[in-house]
């Protein structure tokens, strides 16, 4: 069967892979398509589906905003415009904010004899700085022993470095993926903590702004939980998707198109996001 990875973060988000090892492993692993899914930015797509075209690999635009509802929620946007105004000007408002929220979290740590500068790291890690990267710097300066260690220790909510940043109500996330041409998904069902109830009520919710799709497939979900959100999926008439959200090194437990080794996302779901963007089926 043709697999595919529709969740991947690149190094223009908080990945270790830029988008072009991305689409080489994916070549490498076998995978017929990637989306890139970067957190607030689409800067990845483009080097990719460069790479990709080269290699047989196809590659999907995508995004994926954190958002406000109940909790934070995610939202992953496939087939966007990346060149979008109106996407544009709020992925600069949302950078803007998270600048604000770093300057401040490296302004602590500095505080703290720590030698970091936030203008060194966004030299080093691009437009879309978050709190992978300070956990990447905590464990460079020696603080951590790894990612997890550094997040459970300092940059997780409520811990000596945390500072939290704003987000976009959902309502205004899902269409601002519609206003990009895009098809709006809610990601990893699960990451919840909701009930059937909660998650029924989420996604109706969802669905009168225009929500297409529901990540049923995910790393570590198991086969029940798979059944679930597919007949959930089925039951609301949205579109079922699925991937790995590989972070390369951040989360080097997720490999790129299998998860925690058993995930497998079949062709078809693409071809089923492509049909409802109207791109039809090549
Ligand atoms: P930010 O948006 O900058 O506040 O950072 C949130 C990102 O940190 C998420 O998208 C995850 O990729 C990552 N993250 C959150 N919690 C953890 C954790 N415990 N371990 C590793 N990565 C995490
Ligand atoms: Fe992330
Ligand atoms: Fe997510
Ligand atoms: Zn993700």
């Amino acid at each position: 069967m043709k697999t595919i990875d529709l969740h991947v973060h690149s190094s223009a988000s908080d990945g270790s892979c830029t988008p072009e090892e991305i689409v080489r492993l994916a070549a490498e692993t076998g995978l017929a398509a990637v989306a890139i899914t970067d957190h607030d930015t689409v800067e990845g797509y483009a080097g990719a589906a460069a790479l990709g075209k080269e290699l047989g690999v196809e590659v999907v635009p995508g995004i994926e905003i954190s958002t406000r509802y109940t909790g934070a929620v995610h939202i992953l946007g496939y087939f966007i415009d990346p060149r979008s105004p109106a996407l544009q000007e709020v992925l600069d408002w949302i950078v803007q904010d998270r600048d604000a929220r770093n300057r401040e979290m490296a302004a602590r740590m500095a505080a703290d004899g720590l030698p970091v500068s936030y203008e060194q790291m966004q030299r080093r890690f691009g437009a879309v700085v978050g709190r992978p990267h300070f956990a990447r710097v905590l464990v460079e300066l020696g603080q951590a022993e790894n990612i997890q260690d550094a997040f459970d220790r300092y940059v997780e909510k409520g811990r000596k470095y945390y500072i939290g940043r704003h987000f976009l109500p959902i309502e205004r996330s899902i269409e601002l993926i519609r206003l990009a041409g895009g098809l709006p998904v809610l990601a990893h069902p699960f990451q919840y903590r909701l009930d059937d109830a909660q998650l029924r009520a989420l996604i109706e919710h969802c669905l009168e702004s225009g929500l297409r799709g529901m990540e049923c497939r995910y790393t570590g979900y198991g086969a029940e939980q798979t059944a679930y959100l597919s007949a959930l999926a089925k039951e609301y008439g949205l579109l079922p998707t699925g991937g790995s959200d590989f972070h390369g090194a951040t989360k080097p437990w997720i490999r790129l198109g299998r998860g925690l080794g058993s995930l497998e996302v079949p062709y078809a779901w693409l071809e089923g996001l492509k049909e409802a963007a109207g791109h039809g089926s090549i």
